[in-house]
């Protein structure tokens, strides 16, 4: 197993600072929607940065950390699984059919399933135990194209009643509710329409009978505007971990 390097005292301070900042800012959405902080996951966005950020959030209190790409995600898992074995892993970034063994076997969550190809594949790749462990189904939540975006990835509004009732179905999943990823917009107002969408759409969901509990939705630049529309997982990178270097180049 990969070392991890304990981070030093000043980034551990810089970090706890980030993460109060974050908190107190669900919180203030939370209260402001008359809803319990308590109802909103906090989940770390920490693609980009290495298992020593990881580790250092963890040290913080944080549990809950989310990545976009199989193979960085994988290594920071195996990474840290041994020493920090109660965090817990989403997976938020495109999946191409070849990755989901990976995703399925060391993720708890899933956040971008946006065909039913992937949620079978991930169906039947769910181990049924890990270290000698029962797994629990892997978590999954519908990725939905709620701003409509030509080359945006995610299930069209109209599919996904029909798409969800398929995944429900899947032995190996869980399918806890919907995600969705729209484009930047300017002011609170406009940042709460699409999320407004989303949430209706999981009321149509809800109505037709499928239990679902997770609206994912809200950034570092929108998550009030999510919270305030029903968000329960925030998925929070930069103002977290600072702004991330360009993956290429
Ligand atoms: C990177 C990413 C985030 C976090 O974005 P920030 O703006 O850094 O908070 C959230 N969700 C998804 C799907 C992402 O790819």
């Amino acid at each position: 197993m990969p070392a991890v390097r304990s981070p030093p005292a000043d980034s551990l301070r810089v970090s706890r600072a980030r993460l109060e900042q974050v908190r107190l800012r669900i919180a203030e959405a939370a209260r402001a929607a008359a809803r319990d902080p308590a109802e909103v996951l906090l989940l770390a966005v920490s693609k980009t940065f290495d298992a020593a950020a990881v580790a250092g959030m963890a040290a913080c209190g944080q549990t809950d950390f989310g990545e976009n790409y199989v193979q960085e995600g994988v290594a920071k898992i195996d990474a840290l699984r041994a020493r920090r074995p109660q965090l817990c892993w989403h997976f938020i970034g495109p999946l191409q059919s070849n990755k989901t063994r990976d995703v399925a076997r060391h993720f708890d969550w899933v956040h971008s399933v946006d065909r039913l190809s992937v949620a079978q594949r991930l169906s039947a790749q769910r181990p049924a135990e890990r270290d000698g462990m029962p797994l629990p189904p892997l978590q999954v939540c519908l990725q939905v194209n709620i701003s409509a975006e030509p080359t945006k990835s995610g299930a069209e509004p109209r599919q996904v009643l029909q798409l969800a009732r398929e995944i429900a179905a899947l032995p190996g999943l869980r399918l806890r509710g919907l995600m969705c990823v729209p484009a930047p917009a300017a002011t609170l107002a406009a940042q709460r329409q699409p999320f407004a969408r989303l949430r209706q759409l999981q009321r149509e969901l809800i109505d037709d009978g499928l239990r679902l509990d997770t609206l994912s939705m809200g950034m570092s630049a929108d998550l009030e505007a999510a919270v305030l529309e029903g968000a329960t997982i925030v998925r929070v990178g930069s103002a977290l971990f600072g702004e991330r270097a360009p993956r290429h180049g």
